[in-house]
C-alpha cells in the first residue's frame, strides 16, 4: 500500500514500499552514484519495486538509499501518462562507462525498448551524479542535465538530502 499526498492538481508524492528507504552502508566500494528512475507503462511504483530487489542482487553495486516518488506530468511529448519518478543512491567500483553499461542492460532487461525522444517508457534510468565529479564525453552528461530545474529530480533529491545527497552538488566545479 502506497500513501499518496497531493502537491497540486498535477504533482503527487508516493511514499511506497521501499521507498524511500534507507539500508546499512557496506564499505569496500570507490564511489557513489545518485540514479534517476523513471517510467510512465503500466504499474510503474510496482516496477521500481522490483527494481530495488534487482539492484540488491548485484554484485556490481550496493544500494544505499531510495528517495520518495513522484507523479508528475510529461514533458516534450505531451500525449502520454504521468510519470512516476525516484532516485536511488548507489555505491559502486565500475567506472562510470561501465556503470553506464550496466544500467543499458537493467533498463533493456525491465523491457526498455529506445523509440522517440522523451517516448513513453517502462524503466529509464539516468546517472544523475557520479561522486561530485563533472563527466562531459560523447555518451555520458554528468550532473545529469537540467537536473536542478526539473521537479522529477529535485523533489526526490530532497527526500535524501537531509541524509547527505548535497555532498553531491555542493562542490561540484560547474
Ligand atoms: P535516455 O533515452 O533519456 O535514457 O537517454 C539515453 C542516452 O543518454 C544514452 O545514449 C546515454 O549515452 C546518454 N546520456 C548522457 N548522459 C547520461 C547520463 N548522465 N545518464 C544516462 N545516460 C546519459
Amino acid at each position: 500500500m502506497a500513501l499518496r499526498r497531493p502537491l497540486d492538481d498535477r504533482h503527487s508524492v508516493y511514499v511506497d514500499r521501499h521507498f524511500p528507504q534507507t539500508l546499512l552502508k557496506k564499505e569496500g566500494y570507490r564511489y557513489r552514484v545518485v540514479l534517476g528512475v523513471g517510467g510512465n507503462i503500466g504499474d510503474t511504483r510496482r516496477r521500481m519495486n522490483h527494481l530495488w530487489h534487482y539492484l540488491g542482487r548485484l554484485p556490481q553495486l550496493s544500494r544505499i538509499r531510495s528517495g520518495v516518488i513522484l507523479r508528475n506530468p510529461p514533458f516534450g511529448f505531451l500525449d502520454q501518462n504521468d510519470f512516476d519518478n525516484t532516485v536511488i543512491e548507489v555505491a559502486t567500483s565500475l567506472t562510470p562507462r561501465v556503470f553506464l553499461r550496466l544500467i543499458w542492460r537493467i533498463e533493456k532487461r525491465f523491457g526498455r525498448r529506445r523509440s522517440f525522444a522523451n517516448a513513453p517508457r517502462t524503466l529509464d534510468l539516468d546517472i544523475l551524479f557520479f561522486d561530485n565529479r563533472k563527466i562531459i564525453t560523447k555518451e555520458l552528461s554528468v550532473p545529469h542535465p537540467h537536473w536542478d530545474k526539473r521537479s522529477s529530480v529535485m523533489i526526490p533529491l530532497k527526500s535524501l538530502a537531509h541524509k547527505g545527497a548535497r555532498r553531491y552538488y555542493e562542490n561540484l566545479d560547474i
